[in-house]
C-alpha cells in the first residue's frame, strides 16, 4: 500500500475555454490513483490553475499526459492575458506532502521534464528545487521576456533550455518545471475590526518585518520617531545597539538576532552594497518563509492578520499562531482562532497536534484522529469558517471508510464464522496484532508521565511511538489480507491458449502468490514490534497493569505465529527457489525471537504475580 502523496500544480494558459480545460483534467484523471482536488480558472489572467494529488508514478504520469494534451489543445500564437506566461503549461510544480523529500520531488520533475522534451519537442525549463544552476531558481526570472520573447531566449547559449530542443514551438512555447514547498495561507483572526492593529502584529511576524522606530513605551509600534543611519551611527532595528560602522551591525544582527542584515535590506528593497547614510533602518520580523499583512474581512466583521507560509516545515502555522497570541495579548487583543484558507498538509497539521498534547503534558502518540482534532481545537480552526478534516487536509491517510474494519465486533466475528474462506486466519491474526498492540499503547501512554526513572521514561515513549504506528499498520492489514489474494485471483482468469499466453498468465500468478506472501509476513514482522512493545511496559508497568501487558504480549504473539502461518502455506506454490528460501529464514528468525521474549513476559509476570499473591 502506497502512503506516499505528491501534489502537481500546474498552470495552463487558458481560463476561458472551458471545453478545452476539461479536456486537459480529463486527461489527468483518466490516470489511475490520481485524484483531482481543484480547478481555478481566471479569465482575467487566461490561466487555469489545477490541483491533483496521487502517489509519485501517478502524479508524474498525470503531469506529463496534461502537458501533452495542453500542447494540443491550445495555441500560445493566439494567447492574451494579464498573467506573466511563456508557454501552454506554463508551469508545472511537484510538491512533498507526505513519505516523500524534496529530491524525491526535484527528481520527478527532471524525469517529467526529460520526457517533456523528448516525447513533445517542448523546451523546459527546471526552477526551484529542481533548478540545474543558482540562476535558474526563481520562476519570475526564467519567465522574464514571457512567450512573445522566448524565440530571441532560445537562440542564447546562456538560456538553453535543460531538457528539449532549443528551438522556438510556436504552439507550446515553453514550460518551467519544478519541486517547490507547499504554500500554506493562513489567517490569523482577532477581536478587532481596526486593520491597523492587525498589521501591527503582521510586520513583527513577517520575514521583511518593518521600518525600525525609536522607542515609545507603547506596544504598537506606528507612533516613534523613525530610525535611519548616520555616519559613524548604525542602530540595530530590533535593540538599543548602535555601532560606528554597517559591518559591526551586520555582525550583531547575526549573533544577537539570528537574521542576515543585508537580506532583510533586499527584502525592503534596499541595496546594502551602496552607501547607506539617511536610509531607514529596517526591523526584522520573526519568521523566516512568511509573507504577512493586516486586514477587514467584512464577511466575519473581524480584522485579520493575512499570513503565507511558503516553507511549513521551516515555519510551522502553529509555532506562527502563538507568536500571533503573544503579541496580540501584549496589545491587548485576542487571538479567536485562525483559518486556513485552500488546504494544509498532513504532516503540518498531525505536528501542530503533537506540539499542544506535549505542551499540556500529555502524550502525543495517541490515536492520529485524536492528535488531529487536538490541532483544530488549540488553533481554533473551525473559528470563522468550518473545518471538516477530510475537506482541509491533503494527505490524509487512507480513511477506514469501507472494508472489514469498520464492521462491529459482533459483525466481524459472525463474518469469520460464515462458510466463505474470507475473512480468514490471516485477517484474524492481523487483528490480533493490533488488539495486542492496542494494549501495550495503553499502558505505555498511562505509564509515560509516572515514572521517575529516565531510561523508562525514554523506553516508554518509544513503546508509544512503536505500539501506534504497527496498530494502525495491523488495522489495515485485516483488509489487506483478504484482498491479498486478488491479484493471484485475476492472474487466473487470465487466457491459456497459446504457449505465450501460458507464460503470461504463469508469471502473473506467481507475482500474485508474492504479493499474498508478502502481506502476511508484514503482519509478523508488525505483530513482533507489537509483542515488543508490550514487553516494554510490563517491565515498567505497575503491577495492577501487568496482566493487560501480558494479554498484549500474548495475541501479538499470535499476530506473529498466525502470520508465519499463512506465509508458509503460501510458499508451497512459489516456484522462485530464491525466494522461498530468503523467506523462510526470514520466517525462521522471526519466530524464533518470538517465541524467546514471549517466554520471558510469561515468566516475568507469572513471577511478579506469585510475589502478589505470596504477599497477601
Ligand atoms: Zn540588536
Amino acid at each position: 500500500m502506497d502512503q506516499r502523496v505528491v501534489e502537481c500544480v500546474p498552470n495552463f494558459s487558458e481560463g476561458r475555454d472551458k471545453a478545452k480545460i476539461k479536456q486537459i483534467t480529463d486527461a489527468i484523471q483518466a490516470v489511475p490513483h490520481v485524484t483531482l482536488l481543484d480547478l481555478d480558472p481566471g479569465a482575467d489572467t487566461n490561466r487555469t490553475v489545477v490541483t491533483f494529488v496521487g502517489d509519485p508514478d501517478s502524479v508524474a504520469e498525470a503531469a506529463f499526459q496534461a502537458i501533452a494534451k495542453a500542447a494540443q489543445v491550445l495555441d500560445m500564437s493566439q494567447h492574451h492575458g494579464e498573467h506573466p506566461r511563456m508557454g501552454a503549461t506554463d508551469v508545472c510544480p511537484f510538491v512533498p506532502i507526505s513519505g516523500v523529500t524534496m529530491e524525491d520531488c526535484a527528481a520527478i520533475a527532471r524525469r517529467v521534464g526529460e520526457r517533456v522534451g523528448r516525447e513533445l519537442d517542448i523546451p523546459v525549463y527546471l526552477y526551484e528545487a529542481a533548478a540545474s544552476r543558482p540562476e535558474r531558481k526563481n520562476l519570475a526570472t526564467i519567465r522574464k521576456g514571457e512567450y512573445e520573447r522566448l524565440a530571441e531566449k532560445l537562440r542564447d547559449p546562456e538560456w538553453k533550455p535543460d531538457f528539449g530542443p532549443a528551438r522556438f514551438h510556436a504552439k507550446a512555447g515553453a514550460t518551467v518545471i519544478g519541486a517547490r514547498e507547499f504554500l500554506i495561507a493562513f489567517n490569523v483572526t482577532l477581536n478587532t475590526r481596526d486593520k491597523a492593529l492587525a498589521t501591527d502584529i503582521a510586520f513583527e511576524l513577517r520575514e521583511r518585518g518593518r521600518v525600525a522606530r525609536a522607542a515609545t513605551g507603547s506596544n504598537y509600534y506606528s507612533k516613534g520617531k523613525i530610525l535611519t543611519y548616520q555616519e559613524n551611527a548604525y542602530p540595530c532595528g530590533n535593540c538599543d545597539f548602535i555601532a560606528r560602522t554597517f559591518v559591526e551591525t551586520v555582525t550583531h544582527c547575526r549573533d544577537k538576532h539570528d537574521y542576515d542584515l543585508e537580506n532583510l535590506l533586499r527584502l525592503n528593497d534596499v541595496d546594502p552594497s551602496r552607501p547607506l547614510a539617511g536610509q531607514k533602518v529596517y526591523r526584522a520580523g520573526k519568521f523566516t518563509h512568511c509573507k504577512a499583512i493586516g486586514w477587514y474581512v467584512d464577511e466575519y466583521r473581524r480584522a485579520q492578520i493575512s499570513i503565507n507560509l511558503t516553507n511549513c516545515k521551516a515555519t510551522p502555522p502553529h509555532l506562527v499562531l502563538e507568536e500571533a497570541r503573544r503579541l496580540a495579548a501584549l496589545r491587548g487583543l485576542v487571538v479567536t482562532g485562525s483559518e486556513v484558507v485552500g488546504l494544509i498538509p498532513y504532516p503540518a497539521l498531525l505536528e501542530a497536534g503533537s506540539y499542544y498534547l506535549k505542551a499540556q503534558g500529555k502524550s502525543a502518540f495517541v490515536p492520529i484522529p485524536d492528535v488531529l482534532q487536538t490541532a483544530v481545537f488549540s488553533m481554533g480552526l473551525a473559528d470563522v469558517s468550518p473545518f471538516d478534516l477530510r475537506r482541509k487536509v491533503i494527505g490524509l491517510p487512507r480513511e477506514f471508510d469501507k472494508g472489514l474494519v469498520t464492521m462491529t465486533v459482533k459483525d466481524f466475528t459472525d463474518e469469520v464464522s460464515r462458510d466463505t474462506p474470507a475473512p480468514g486466519g490471516g485477517s484474524v491474526a492481523a487483528l490480533a496484532g493490533a488488539l495486542g498492540s492496542a494494549l501495550a499503547s495503553m499502558l505505555a501512554i498511562l505509564r509515560e508521565g509516572k515514572t521517575e526513572s529516565a531510561t523508562a521514561a525514554a523506553g516508554l515513549l518509544q513503546a508509544a511511538e512503536i505500539a501506534q504506528r504497527v496498530k494502525d499498520q495491523l488495522v489495515l492489514a485485516v483488509d489487506e489480507d483478504t484482498n491479498a489474494f486478488n491479484a493471484y485471483m485475476e492472474a487466473r482468469r487470465l487466457p491459456a491458449n497459446t504457449e505465450q499466453e501460458k507464460t503470461v498468465r504463469e508469471r502473473q500468478m506467481q507475482d500474485g502468490l508474492k504479493a499474498a506472501v508478502r502481506v502476511p509476513h508484514q503482519t509478523a514482522r508488525a505483530s513482533f514490534e507489537g509483542m515488543q512493545a508490550a514487553w516494554t511496559v510490563v517491565q515498567h508497568g505497575n503491577v495492577s497493569s501487568i496482566t493487560d501487558g501480558a494479554v498484549g504480549a500474548q495475541v501479538a504473539y499470535a499476530g506473529v505465529r498466525g502470520g508465519v502461518w499463512n506465509v508458509l502455506i503460501n510458499l508451497k506454490d512459489i516456484t522462485d527457489a530464491a525466494f522461498v528460501h530468503e523467506m523462510r529464514d526470514k520466517c525462521d528468525g522471526l519466530l524464533r525471537d518470538a517465541h524467546a521474549l514471549l517466554t520471558q513476559v510469561v515468566a516475568h509476570v507469572d513471577k511478579r504475580l506469585a510475589e502478589l499473591i505470596d504477599k497477601e
